[in-house]
């Protein structure tokens, strides 16, 4: 119900003019008040013709049998005939509107939508294609990632073979100690490009830099490192991230079921470890995957404190580092953070 119009009715048959108020209601009724609880007449729209607007000077509102309301307040009238009067233009202009509210309502729902999907469903998708993908899938991935560092960043391995066995059998026992059943092959190379450096390929791979070794005080910081890149192999942390990157590919993949498109990102795999870095979540998960594979073998999770604060100084020395790529694990999230947590993980058990 709208505001009402003051007007004043003649009634057609006494000359004496009474003060009314005019009620337009949305449904097409005029409601006609008398003050001090006079009698109450409505009509409808039908019956009631409203003079035109002419200028400022007072109109007619016409009802049947010859009466008829004068209106001085046209803006008044104006107003309530707006959602009244004209069942032609005035409705169609009110769906109208409506309508575009209702589109304009649609898009935000859809853009928030849309926002919470990115947001969270390509991650969750990333996460689940990942897992589905097959191992020979995978195993091809890495050798194709391997075969592409070997031609760039990577020189073959100065360790003499005494060494590198010595460290390969110390790895195996350590997985078994820890029961990690997951296949890993370690992988020595020398790169003075990349420095002391570790990381994980999608097929199991780990490949351990020369100069990694070198800087480690003791055999038991590697493999403190290795099992952080055990961690990245496990939860898949390079699939997912570069699956995160193709929401296309994630949802193809989720619809049809057919993971062969992913083969088509294998070309991603060594883009993604050498000019970026894993999220702090997926850091965290590796520490903590290194914590328990160290803890159920009876080591100090200290060894993973010590050489992440070692590979930080070390890098942080070098003048050349182009900034510590592949995995430097000691990066992201900040170093500080990370060592007090994997050393509180020992003395709070
Ligand atoms: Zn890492």
């Amino acid at each position: 119900m709208s505001a009402g119009v003051p007007a004043t009715l003649y009634d057609g048959r006494t000359s004496r003019p009474q003060p009314v108020t005019l009620r337009f209601a949305g449904d097409g009724t005029l409601t006609i008040e008398t003050p001090e609880g006079g009698p109450v007449v409505a009509f409808h729209r039908a019956q009631v013709r409203v003079e035109s607007r002419l200028g400022d000077g007072p109109r007619f509102v016409r009802l049947p049998d010859d009466q008829r309301c004068e209106v001085t307040d046209n803006d008044s009238l104006d107003a309530a005939l707006r959602h009244w009067s004209a069942p032609g233009l005035g409705a169609w202009l009110h769906r109208v509107e409506q309508s575009w509210r209702l589109v304009l309502v649609s898009a935000v729902v859809l853009l928030v939508l849309g926002w919470v999907a990115i947001a969270h469903g390509v991650p969750w998708g990333a996460k689940h294609v990942a897992f589905m993908l097959p191992a020979g899938l995978l195993r091809t991935l890495g050798d194709q990632t391997l075969q592409t560092f070997d031609k760039t960043v990577f020189k073959p391995s100065q360790l003499d073979a005494e060494r590198r066995r010595e460290l390969q059998a110390k790895f195996t026992a350590f997985l078994n100690a820890a029961g990690d059943r997951d296949t890993y092959r370690i992988e020595f190379r020398a790169s003075p490009r990349l420095g002391a450096n570790a990381f994980a390929l999608p097929s199991g791979v780990i490949v351990i830099t020369d100069e990694l070794v070198k800087l480690a005080e003791s055999d038991e910081e590697i493999i403190a490192v290795v099992a952080h890149e055990c961690g990245h192999v496990q939860r898949r942390h390079i699939m997912r991230s570069v699956l995160q990157n193709s929401a296309i590919v994630v949802v193809m993949t989720l619809v049809t079921g057919d993971v062969s498109s992913v083969t088509a990102l294998g070309g991603a795999v060594p883009a993604l470890l050498l000019q970026s870095r894993f999220s702090r979540e997926f850091e965290a998960e590796a520490d903590a995957h290194a914590i328990e594979l160290l803890q159920r073998a009876g080591l100090p999770t200290g060894h993973l404190a010590s050489m992440l604060e070692r590979l930080e100084s070390s890098h942080r020395a070098d003048e050349d580092d182009d900034g510590g790529l592949m995995d430097y694990i000691a990066s992201h999230p900040p170093t500080r953070e990370r060592v007090k947590a994997i050393r509180d993980a020992d003395r709070d058990r």
